[in-house]
């Protein structure tokens, strides 16, 4: 007699047999700002299972609620300075503040981080055959002399000054990269990430898109640091987000530059908020910090061939999809 009964729901851990992720992904720094957009896309693939290692300096488990309790999730609070044993195919490296005043607070933290962070993340790739992909940043060029900046260019960075934790911590990290991929023929791809922007930064965390976007919100004085005329260019996360799993899957080890070539003076990125989220808004001039670069745009011809990837979004298109977010977590809706 056949039974009219239903089968058992299928428990979480037998549910999560039947996705047979056959890709398991560790993304370090993968609570932060970029880390969150990256999971989010590489779960929307059911052949992987993401594991997230962070310890929560910048990032917060908020950024990741959607996918806590998901049978192909798993998130670890460790901190990367510190050994680290897990079985995976593919790590993205990430973990490393990235906003200036979070990356100041405790510098001699933030070259650990990226010198005996990326350290035990090449180990752990050498011992597992992982391919590993750096997210290096813009900041490796300095204040440059070369514009835009192409990848061959080596940089004008001061070695000694507040911003060199980051700089050249980066730019170690990058030599170690190498080094592994040379020695021990460890599977390597190095991105340079240009300003990124979109939903989940930090508030309060000094970067410019997040500060002018929260004080257009909040009636407050745009902070314009002199001399206004110093230079960024603008990537909106998800694109950013996508050159970074294409560097991964394609062929090409790089360094490859991935950022917006858009380049806006902080006076324009100023009247640019300005217009859109608070036309009554002030804008101000404050001092600036040591070592600011005076400019910064990306030569993103090696993107364009090697990877196919080239970004869509201008900043106008950006900031409305970043205010929404924003208004929601400041609790303050437009009138
Ligand atoms: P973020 O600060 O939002 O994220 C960094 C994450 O790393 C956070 O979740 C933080 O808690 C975690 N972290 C920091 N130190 C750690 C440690 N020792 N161990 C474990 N976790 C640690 O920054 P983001 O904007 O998402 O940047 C991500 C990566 O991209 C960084 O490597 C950054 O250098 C690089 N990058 C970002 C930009 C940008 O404009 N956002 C530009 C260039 C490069
Ligand atoms: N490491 C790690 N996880 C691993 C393998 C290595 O965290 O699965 C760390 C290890 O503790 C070491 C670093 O990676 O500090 C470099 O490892 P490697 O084997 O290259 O060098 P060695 O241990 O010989 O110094
Ligand atoms: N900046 C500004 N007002 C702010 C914060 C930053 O004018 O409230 C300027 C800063 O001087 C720099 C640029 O914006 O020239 C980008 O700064 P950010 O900290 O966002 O990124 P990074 O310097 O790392 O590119």
């Amino acid at each position: 007699r056949v039974s009219t009964k239903p089968p058992p729901e299928p428990s979480p851990l037998r549910r999560a047999k039947f996705f047979q992720a056959n890709m398991r992904v560790l993304v370090t720094g993968g609570a932060g700002f970029i880390g969150s957009h990256l999971v989010d896309k590489l779960m929307q693939n059911e052949k992987n299972e993401v594991i997230v290692v962070d310890n929560y300096f910048t990032g917060s488990k908020d950024n990741l609620r959607q996918w806590i309790g998901h049978p192909r999730f798993e998130l670890i609070r460790h901190d990367v300075t510190e050994p680290l044993f897990v079985e995976v195919d593919r790590i993205y490296h990430l973990a490393c503040p990235a906003s200036p005043i979070f990356y100041k607070y405790n510098p001699v933290k933030t070259i650990k981080t990226n010198v005996v962070g990326t350290l035990n993340m090449l180990g752990l790739a050498k011992r597992v055959g992982a391919r590993i992909l750096l997210t290096s940043t813009s900041e490796v060029y300095g204040d440059p002399l070369v514009h835009p900046q192409t990848e061959d260019y080596w940089g004008n960075v001061n070695p000694i000054g507040v911003r060199s934790c980051y700089d050249e911590g980066k730019r170690v990290a990058e030599t170690l990269m190498y080094d592994y991929h040379r020695l021990h023929g460890v599977e390597i791809r190095i991105a340079r990430i240009f300003n990124t922007y979109g939903p989940r930064m930090n508030l309060d965390d000094g970067r410019v898109v997040s500060n002018f976007l929260a004080q257009a919100i909040r009636d407050e004085p745009l902070t314009v640091q002199l001399p206004g005329t110093q230079t960024r260019s603008f990537c909106y996360v998800s694109e950013m987000v996508d050159g970074l799993t294409r560097l991964m899957e394609g062929d090409h080890i790089g360094p490859i530059n991935i950022g917006n070539p858009g380049e806006f003076t902080m006076l324009e990125l100023a009247e640019t908020v300005k217009e859109m989220i608070n036309p009554k808004v002030k804008i101000t001039t404050v001092e600036n910090t040591p070592d600011d670069p005076r400019q910064r745009k990306p030569d993103i011809t090696k993107a364009k061939e090697l990877l196919g990837w080239e970004p869509k979004i201008k900043l106008n298109g950006g900031i409305p999809l970043m205010e929404e977010d924003f208004r929601k977590r400041l609790g303050i809706s437009r009138k």
